[in-house]
């Protein structure tokens, strides 16, 4: 889905979102207005408002504007005796910044920017329950461990603005490997970035796919602004197709500047072994990657 479909779509929901608040204020007012007194003050209170809106004399506009402070505190004296106040009666929108307009000054606000991104995410991603870092049982955490997270952690808080573009996560099934990846992604998801998470049996499987011309979305491994690629090494090895788009991913997102973060139970040698000279260069590069042995003594602990 290109961007200004995705922005026509995430527009749209935020219509329905400040339509259903404004409903609801509605509804809630109508209920308030059930009590006589305050129907009639509330009625005053707001025709005297628009009369401010059409006054065109300055004269006017005083004596509207003391009218109006007037009733304004007759009506929240009586919102006062319900546990209310004026902001009570203005619509509950999600977003104190746009009003769920999704525009401020003329710019996309951040609110829309980031539903744009999870809506993205969703496109790529089966599912957005991925882990978060404040899942992190930090008690029973080793310090090695802790330190992983800090360094995720900081990474994410700086991406874009970063110099190591890779991450390998290395280290034993039940490491939690996948579980920091999760954490990576859903970091910078909330940060407004697409991240395209993937198996590594994913992967292939899109590859192959693509190879013999049948999938559409392969352009997403490519073009998403982070590849995440779990557990590589599980993937069956497909002649023609593993190595050779694993190398084409891994090459042209570098020269993009795009990270790829893996996570391998192969240890450096074994990586070397399995692909080959030109991936395993790639992938471990003393410039651009970081490269992280979870020990996790503890197993599952997260
Ligand atoms: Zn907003």
């Amino acid at each position: 889905m290109n961007n200004s479909k995705l922005l026509n779509e995430v527009k749209t929901s935020f219509q329905q979102k400040r339509l259903k608040a404004e409903q609801e204020c509605n509804e809630f007012i109508t209920e308030l207005c059930q009590d006589e007194n305050f129907h009639k003050v509330y009625v005053t209170y707001s025709s005297a408002q628009l009369k401010l809106l059409r006054a065109q004399f300055e004269n006017d506009k005083k004596t509207l504007q003391n009218d109006l402070s007037s009733l304004q505190n007759k009506l929240n004296s009586l919102l006062k005796q319900k546990n209310l106040n004026l902001n009570s009666l203005t619509p509950k929108y999600e977003c104190k910044l746009c009003n769920d307009t999704g525009i401020v000054d003329g710019k996309l606000c951040t609110c829309i920017k980031k539903a744009m991104a999870v809506r993205k995410n969703a496109l790529l991603n089966n599912n957005l329950g991925f882990k978060q870092f404040k899942d992190c049982k930090t008690d029973v955490m080793t310090d090695d461990d802790k330190k992983v997270c800090d360094l995720l952690t900081k990474w994410c808080n700086n991406y874009p603005e970063i110099n190591k573009i890779n991450i390998n996560l290395m280290g034993a099934p039940g490491t939690g490997k996948t579980f920091m990846l999760e954490c990576v992604t859903s970091a910078l998801i909330e940060k407004g970035y697409s991240v395209c998470f993937k198996t590594a049996f994913e992967f292939n499987e899109l590859a192959r796919l693509y190879h013999i011309g049948k999938a559409y979305d392969y352009s997403n491994l490519l073009n998403a602004d982070v590849l995440v690629i779990d557990d590589l090494g599980s993937e069956p090895m497909l002649k023609n197709v593993t190595k050779e788009y694993l190398y084409n991913l891994i090459n042209t997102r570098q020269i993009h500047g795009k990270p790829t973060l893996i996570s391998t139970n192969l240890a450096l040698n074994d990586l070397l072994d399995r692909y080959d000279e030109r991936i395993f260069s790639r992938l471990v590069n003393k410039a651009l990657s970081i490269n992280i042995t979870l020990s996790g003594k503890d197993k599952r602990i997260m």
